[in-house]
């Protein structure tokens, strides 16, 4: 019998509907639920403006995570979308707004592109609200062979991202 590789992947998550910060907490536990799904780290919350799509909608929140799972990267992707649908996730405007996104930024070093995924995801490594809070959880991490604090520092978005906190409910500097 052979065993199911254990390996680390990244996720983002991101909220501009709703409770968003009820929203990104759930979320974390829903998809931790899952039996074949480890929690290792979660990142701070911060604040964004929207990035793409309509100009009119509201600040999303964003966050990261990095787990340990066994699942196959089409496999975590429908766990992931399982987890949107449960929190009333509707798919109308490109890039709108949306009560929970959760997208899969890195599995290991799986490389892959198909119509349903690629990984790494192909915009993370120009979006600060992914790269800095990812860079605050894990120093040391890189994308592509760069380190992600370089690529956040580079990030057209840096400007508009704030730390959030949860307990007030307030952005700071
Ligand atoms: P963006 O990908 O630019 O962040 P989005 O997250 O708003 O946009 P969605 O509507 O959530 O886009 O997803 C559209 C499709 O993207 C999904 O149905 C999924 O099949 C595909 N997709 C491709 N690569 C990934 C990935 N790495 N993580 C999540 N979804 C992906
Ligand atoms: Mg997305
Ligand atoms: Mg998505």
């Amino acid at each position: 019998m052979t065993h199911a590789q254990h390996v680390s992947a990244v996720l983002a998550l991101g909220s501009n509907l709703g409770e968003r910060s009820d929203t990104l907490s759930v979320a974390v536990g829903d998809l931790i639920a899952h039996p074949d799904v480890r929690l290792i780290q979660v990142s701070e919350v911060v604040q964004t403006r929207p990035v793409g799509g309509p100009g009119d909608q509201p600040d999303f929140l964003n966050m990261v995570m990095e787990v340990e799972t066994t699942l196959a990267p089409l496999d975590l992707l429908a766990h992931c979308q399982d987890v949107e649908n449960r929190h009333h996730r509707v798919r109308e405007v490109r890039w709108g707004p949306r009560t929970l996104d959760i997208d899969i930024i890195t599995h290991d070093q799986t490389r892959l592109e198909t119509e349903k995924l690629t990984i790494p995801h192909p915009r993370a490594a120009e979006r600060a609200f992914v790269l800095q809070p990812w860079a605050w959880m894990d120093p040391d991490a890189t994308l592509d062979g760069v380190p992600v604090a370089e690529l956040a520092a580079r990030a057209a978005d840096l400007d508009g991202l704030r730390l959030y906190d949860p307990e007030t409910d307030e952005v700071g500097g």
